[in-house]
């Protein structure tokens, strides 16, 4: 919240404060910098609260909300797309392209009511600079905000090593050649507008003294008719053959009269007028209202009238040139001359640079002449709409239905104001011409560096990728590089990871063997330990445990097939005395010689025996006839009586006490018990007196 605030601040700062002008009212913005900071560092929500701030300024300036839209609207296409891997620069141009032009577009037409398409092509254009620009400087100096003020929640993708340096060579080579083609082409605009304007002053200049010599020349004529009357006396069909010769002469002159000291017109020049004269009534003749009778009357002076209808003959707007003329030095009445002001067409010349409209006004600012492209009504008053300089530097800007002029204005002797117009596309197109070059070029360059970058980064990492490639699938790496872009630094990292990968390879190969060969003891390890778990060392025969595991499975299987089982259980007698005698290792002895009767007894697959703890052993028979099992249990404990130990100088004897227990038909018995009534039998035999085989079967 607080860099989103403080960013947004800035970018208000900077909109409203370091702004720079271009042309006209154009200018460049840089405050969506921050903004891009903010999103960047701070995420989406804090750029977008950033650019809502930022653009506080512009919109107070414009009170166009297109500024609103488009910050915002570009913050997020900027964060989707640089989430996505682009780079800003190309993000930043394809929402210029695709969105931000379309919204200025509509914005500008409607907000600003500008009619020229012209201008609205380079206000889009330029945003689409501006964009360029502002996002180039951001990428320029996003390395150099401190890491601590990022947000690290903000996760980008890394844009591909080809878009990275296409961004860096579009910063560092185009941003300033864009900035100072944009200077230069100002430049142009600046110059060729004061082309414009000098052109558009000198044609004022032009047309002021035009207009001055042609009414000094008509007024130089009508004084030369009234100082004629006033030097000699004439009579009236006089009069009238100098004025139809006078009016005959001069060509732009419309209509002449001559009135006498009532300002009662006498005679007028052509005919025509002559004879509609003749037919009007007295009062209609009388032009005693007219200014130009009074000013020769009360001044003795000549006049030029500002631009009035004509009445009587003709209703043209006309302008009048008036002289006294005086008879025995008492006034005696007026020359007069109209000028048909439509003739002032000729005087138009235009240029060939620049096309140049006229508008002449007299002093009440009544319009005497325009252009005919003006479409103007003469006699209307010509009011000069100034309007807010959009297009121009410097020239003022005048509206006329709808249109707008830059135009100059000049004055001639009589206050008449002479405006030369010339329209802004002129200008416009030129500078409009110069930005299309510029985004074209700009268009262009991205192209080739684009192409080149991608190119060059495939230089870059496509032997690495090749290396990389080799190291990860354990191939080894190849001594020379295949690609003929391959550079110094890359055959190092070759180098580096050749060796690498040998020694990571024989690393892996003795690692491997250790392995092997640890295996292998610990499997033997196993084995042996499997067999010492069940195997009395002693007698080399099943312990309890192996005996436990083998019956119990063996008892299951005979449960299974219903086949008889004896579990018997032998016990050494008095064995206490012989170790009391002869000593221990005589018992063990002893031990071993009952546990090799055993095994020699029970040597079948379905038969176990096993030392059961002590000097006690079992043995469990499955199959065949019970008898048979008593029967073998009998030899087996008369061997064991038969059999003598040898122990150093002495022979020792012993007995063993066998309690049996035979399961035949109720097979509903558990191991366990099979167990303890074996044992409980072998106590009868001890109770019985020893060295017996008490059996019972079920
Ligand atoms: P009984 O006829 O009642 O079985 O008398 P006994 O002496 O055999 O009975 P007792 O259970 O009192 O004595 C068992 C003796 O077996 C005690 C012990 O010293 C001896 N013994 C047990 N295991 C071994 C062995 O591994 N080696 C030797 N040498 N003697 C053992
Ligand atoms: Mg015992
Ligand atoms: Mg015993």
């Amino acid at each position: 919240m607080g860099y989103a605030l403080t960013y947004g601040l800035i970018a208000l700062l900077f909109n409203s404060y370091l702004i720079a002008h271009l042309y006209g009212n154009l200018s460049l913005h840089f405050g969506q910098v921050f903004v891009i900071f903010c999103l960047i560092t701070r995420g989406l929500k804090p750029a977008a609260l950033a650019a809502l701030i930022g653009s506080i300024g512009l919109y107070i300036e414009t009170h166009n909300p297109a500024f609103f839209i488009n910050s915002l609207i570009e913050i997020l296409v900027l964060y989707l797309l640089s989430r996505r891997g682009w780079v800003l620069l190309i993000a930043d141009i394809v929402y210029w392209l695709l969105i931000g032009i379309p919204i200025t577009y509509g914005f500008v037409t409607v907000f600003y009511g500008i009619s020229s398409s012209d201008f609205i092509q380079v206000i889009m254009l330029k945003q689409l600079l501006n964009g360029v620009i502002v996002v180039s400087a951001a990428s320029l100096l996003l390395p150099f905000i401190p890491r601590r003020w990022s947000n690290l929640e903000v996760k980008v993708k890394l844009p591909k090593l080809s878009y990275r340096i296409f961004e860096l060579s579009m910063i560092s080579i185009v941003l300033p050649s864009l900035v100072i083609t944009l200077i230069l082409s100002n430049n142009a605009a600046k110059i060729a507008e004061e082309q414009v304007s000098e052109l558009l002053g000198v044609q004022a200049e032009h047309y002021a003294e035009i207009t001055n010599n042609h009414l000094t020349f008509h007024q130089r004529m009508v004084d030369n008719l009234a100082n004629t009357f006033s030097w000699q006396i004439y009579d009236s069909n006089h009069k009238l053959e100098l004025l139809l010769d006078s009016h005959s002469q001069y060509p732009d002159v419309f209509s002449m009269l001559i009135t006498d000291h009532t300002g009662f017109v006498t005679h007028g020049a052509p005919e025509d007028f002559e004879k509609t004269l003749r037919e009007l009534p007295r009062e209609e003749k009388m032009v005693d209202d007219r200014l130009y009778y009074q000013v020769p009357l009360s001044r003795n002076t000549h006049y030029i009238s500002d631009v009035f209808q004509a009445r009587g003959y003709g209703n043209d707007p006309i302008v009048a040139i008036t002289a006294p003329y005086y008879e025995s030095d008492a006034f005696a009445g007026i020359v007069q001359a109209t000028l048909n002001l439509a003739n002032f067409k000729k005087f138009e010349s235009g240029s060939e640079a620049l096309d140049v409209l006229v508008v002449v006004t007299d002093a009440k600012k009544q319009l005497v002449y325009a252009s005919d492209a003006l479409g103007l009504e003469r006699l209307t008053e010509f009011k000069v709409e100034e309007v807010e300089q959009v297009y121009t530097e410097t020239l003022p800007l005048l509206a006329l239905n709808d249109s707008f002029y830059l135009y100059k204005k000049s004055i001639t002797d009589s206050g008449w104001r002479i405006f030369t117009l010339s329209t802004p596309d002129t200008l416009i197109d030129a500078y409009r011409s110069d930005f299309y070059r510029l985004i074209v070029s700009l268009l262009i360059i991205a192209s080739i560096v684009l192409l080149v970058t991608r190119r060059f980064s495939k230089q870059i990492t496509r032997p690495l990728e090749n290396i990389v490639k080799h190291f990860a699938a354990n191939d080894p790496i190849p001594q020379k590089s295949r690609s003929v872009y391959s550079s110094a630094e890359i055959e190092s990292v070759r180098d580096q990871l050749q060796q690498a990968q040998f020694f990571m390879l024989e690393y892996q190969r003795t690692l491997q063997q250790q392995v092997e060969e640890k295996t292998k003891e610990l499997r033997e390890a196993n084995e042996k330990l499997a067999v010492v778990s069940v195997q009395d060392e002693l007698t080399q025969i099943y312990n309890r445990r192996g005996f436990n595991q083998n019956a119990k499975n063996a008892f299951a299987v005979s449960i299974r097939h219903a086949t008889p089982v004896t579990l018997a259980i032998l016990d050494i007698d008095h064995f206490k005395n012989v170790n009391d005698q002869w000593g221990h290792s005589a018992g063990d002895q002893c031990i071993i010689m009952v546990a090799e009767e055993m095994k020699k007894r029970f040597k079948r697959d379905s038969d176990f025996v096993a030392r059961y703890g002590g000097e006690e052993f079992v043995v469990f028979i499955a199959g065949g006839d019970v008898d048979v099992h008593k029967r073998m249990l009998e030899e087996l404990r008369t061997n064991i009586a038969n059999h003598e130990v040898y122990y150093e100088d002495t022979i020792i004897s012993i007995t063993v006490s066998i309690g049996a227990y035979s399961i035949v038909e109720d097979l509903n018995i558990s191991y366990d018990k099979l167990v303890s009534n074996a044992d409980k039998l072998l106590y009868q035999s001890k109770e019985n007196g020893r060295n017996q085989l008490t059996m019972e079967k079920q």
